[in-house]
């Protein structure tokens, strides 16, 4: 089954073109990365997979359901139930527990405080910080800050996860473990698609798709 298919997409911010004319059909359980130089537009690819923003010609189709006829509210809806986001720079909220963290990525989802809570921390357990629940960001490493995000974008259990450079701000030993959680939640059934520059990380992904210029310029699926 098809989770993310996009069909002639473009996007024009102000003197650019950050997409082309994109076309990609991402299928459930797939762990792809997608990969290209700085400036290529893999972020803007990325935002318009998960319904983070609207092209301005093509389509978009997200779990079957096309993203143009949706207004802003049934957006939210669909990207709440279907998508988890991790930024390089994990976006947590300062002085907040990672607990509480986690637990914030069910905001939206109607599920009342103390069963979020229960929820984090089995995701938090998930992601190997079941020891780190009430430390705050500043008490962590970078390799558990970005643990705890991915806890917070999986506590709702997306299909589909999107990762942003994920490893970019991390060292070696760090992002390998990051990579590796990325690894798991695929095995254990989400669809996984990593954005990167670093060639070595795609290489680690089953799928490759090389994002040059606004355009994807070469598909490559390991045998
Ligand atoms: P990448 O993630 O591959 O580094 P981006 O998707 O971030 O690339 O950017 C692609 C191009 O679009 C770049 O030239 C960038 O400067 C431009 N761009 C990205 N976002 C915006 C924006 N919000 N407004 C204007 N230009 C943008
Ligand atoms: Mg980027």
């Amino acid at each position: 089954m098809t989770i993310v298919e996009l069909e002639g997409v473009t996007k024009e911010y102000p003197g650019v073109a950050a997409l082309k004319g994109v076309d990609l059909r991402i299928e459930r359980g797939e762990l792809a990365a997608i990969v290209g130089p700085s400036g290529s537009g893999k972020s803007t690819l990325l935002h318009m997979i998960g319904t983070l923003d609207r092209p301005t010609r093509g389509v978009v189709r997200i779990a079957g359901h096309e993203v143009g006829r949706l207004n802003d509210r049934e957006l939210s809806a669909l990207r709440a139930k279907h998508v988890g986001f991790v930024f390089q720079q994990f976006h947590l909220a300062d002085g907040v527990s990672a607990l509480d963290n986690v637990a914030d990525g069910l905001l939206y989802s109607g599920v009342p405080l103390k069963e979020r809570r229960e929820r984090a921390r089995a995701a938090l357990e998930r992601v190997g910080l079941g020891g780190r629940v009430r430390h705050r960001p500043h008490e962590l490493s970078g390799g558990e800050r970005q643990r705890v995000a991915i806890a917070r974008a999986v506590v709702g259990e997306p299909e589909l996860l999107l990762a942003d450079e994920p490893t970019g701000n991390l060292d070696t030993a760090a992002g390998g473990g990051v990579l590796e959680l990325l690894g798991e939640l695929h095995a254990g059934g989400t669809t996984v698609v990593v954005i990167t520059h670093d060639m070595e990380i795609a290489a680690w992904a089953p799928r490759r798709v090389r994002v040059r210029d606004g355009l994807i310029v070469e598909r490559v699926v390991a045998s």
